[in-house]
């Protein structure tokens, strides 16, 4: 059975295939802005789009995964300048902390990892068959502009009436649009080449309407047509780019090659938010991975947390959440190492999955796996897991080796590494002496003393998560 996934544009939940002749699954996701450490909503959307294609391939499709770095846009140019810095020097430091990150967090890198730098010449010459199809104009000061009203189904995406559009100055997020352009003939209109300005600094390259640079909508446009070609399978990006980036990639991509159907599905993931707002850069409510893990988390339990919800829903992020995504971890680890025990299966033997003969069984796990196909529905599919590990009677040995196959791939597919040796946070001699101090205490029952330790505790910096059997010790 085929991974079915809603789709924004059809609003139908539709099957994952490769178009009819070719074998290839083409996926293209818009990845990061590299000026500073991505934040832990956009690693929600790199992490669910992760799941999707681990998904298919552990369904049997061979993936092509195209995620490009967006290395030239108004904010990579400004912090390179206020960081004294070449342009390329700068996103190549951020390029490489999101690799990192990526690492940390179990994300598979993508097959082709396209710069838009390097793709300048692709997009010069996307806008120049945009200019000679009659698609886009070129503005006095040199700027080309895609002509909106040239491309009778813009808005097909979003199912808007373009022709009711009178700006695009908010995203399909409702937050405001960069509205630095000037010299449009209508305000729907979007720049695809922005000529030079004083503020770029060195960042301008030649175009034939003189020197700039490209907007930031046509590198997708130009970088997916160099790689899956003028139409491909699915493309993916956080719901904020839904409209306009997305709907201004269609039309581009469209009206230059002059064929239609540009991504077979598309797929939109909600946002992670922080009390009731989307985690931004602009709002200022971040969280990094590297302030999680200096907060005693680990990037599983990170990565745990951010598919913890429905892609379709937004998430609301708290360190309550993550940790009982600790706690969820330690009872997979349970559970597995039971289900190991019973196979006579070692841990080692759960990371490389088992045995010749099990290996296309999903023993008690297979109602599990055809959620998880089901749109994506990773809560779902978690709460499978659960029940069935939860199960009482102990499995014989035969069903337990299939139980671990299953288990295996479906923790393979939300890309889940069980039994990871954790990098602990150091844990100062005072802070560990208050906290066995408060275990004792608590032991024997001596509550206020207990409490007045918790109390030292916290002065210091630190939080004591009391289980049933011992502590942690837990910055706060
Ligand atoms: P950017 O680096 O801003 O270009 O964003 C990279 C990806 O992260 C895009 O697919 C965005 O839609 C996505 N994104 C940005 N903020 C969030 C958030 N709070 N939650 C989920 N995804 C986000
Ligand atoms: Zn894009």
């Amino acid at each position: 059975m085929p991974v079915f996934l809603h789709d924004t544009m059809s609003r139908e939940k539709r099957p994952l295939l490769p178009k009819p002749g070719r074998e290839i699954y083409g996926m293209y996701c818009c990845g990061p802005t590299v000026y500073g450490p991505a934040h832990i909503g956009n690693f929600r959307t790199f992490t669910v789009q992760d799941v999707l294609r681990r998904t298919l391939e552990v369904g049997g499709l061979k993936v092509k995964h195209v995620r490009n770095i967006t290395d030239v846009d108004d904010k990579t140019i400004r912090g390179a300048q206020a960081a004294g810095q070449t342009l390329g020097d700068f996103t190549k430091k951020w390029t490489e902390k999101f690799h990192a990150d990526c690492k940390a967090l179990g994300l598979l890198a993508p097959h082709v990892e396209p710069s838009a730098v390097v793709h300048i010449p692709q997009q010069v010459a996307m806008i120049k068959a945009l200019v000679d199809r009659g698609h886009a104009y070129v503005a006095k000061d040199g700027s080309v502009y895609f002509k909106v009203c040239s491309c009778p189904d813009y808005g097909k995406l979003n199912h808007i009436d373009f022709s009711k559009l009178e700006t695009q100055t908010e995203n399909s997020a409702g937050e405001a649009n960069d509205a630095d352009e000037y010299e449009r003939e209508s305000a729907s209109d979007f720049a695809l080449w922005k000529s030079r300005k004083p503020e770029d600094g060195a960042n301008f390259w030649p175009s034939p309407w003189g020197e700039g640079r490209p907007g930031w909508h046509i590198e997708c446009s130009a970088m997916s047509l160099a790689h899956l070609g003028a139409t491909f399978d699915l493309h993916g990006g956080g719901i904020d780019l839904c409209f306009p980036h997305h709907e201004n990639e269609i039309a581009q991509s469209e009206c230059a090659t002059g064929v239609k159907g540009f991504a077979a599905h598309w797929f939109h993931s909600a946002h992670l938010m922080v009390e009731g707002e989307k985690m931004s850069k602009s709002k200022g409510n971040l969280y990094t991975l590297d302030e999680l893990v200096a907060k005693g988390f680990s990037p599983m339990e990170v990565r745990y947390t951010l598919i913890s919800g429905h892609y379709r829903s937004s998430l609301n992020f708290t360190m309550k959440g993550v940790d009982d995504s600790r706690s969820a971890l330690a009872k997979l680890e349970r559970g597995a190492d039971r289900l190991l025990a019973a196979a006579g299966f070692t841990r080692a033997e759960f990371a490389a999955p088992v045995a010749q003969e099990v290996q296309t069984s999903w023993g008690r796990f297979a109602k599990a796996w055809e959620v998880l196909q089901d749109d994506l529905n990773i809560p779902g599919c978690l709460g499978q897991v659960f029940t069935v590990l939860a199960e009482k009677d102990e499995p014989s040995a035969e069903q337990a080796r299939q139980d671990v196959s299953g288990l295996a791939k479906i923790l393979f597919a939300l890309g889940l590494e069980l039994f990871v040796v954790k990098a602990e946070v150091a844990i100062p001699a005072d802070v560990a002496d208050l906290g066995a101090r408060r275990w004792a205490a608590k032991q024997s029952k001596d509550f206020a003393a207990a409490d007045q330790l918790r109390k030292d505790l916290a002065t210091l910096g630190w939080t004591m998560l009391d289980r049933k059997d011992g502590y942690d010790l837990k910055k706060s």
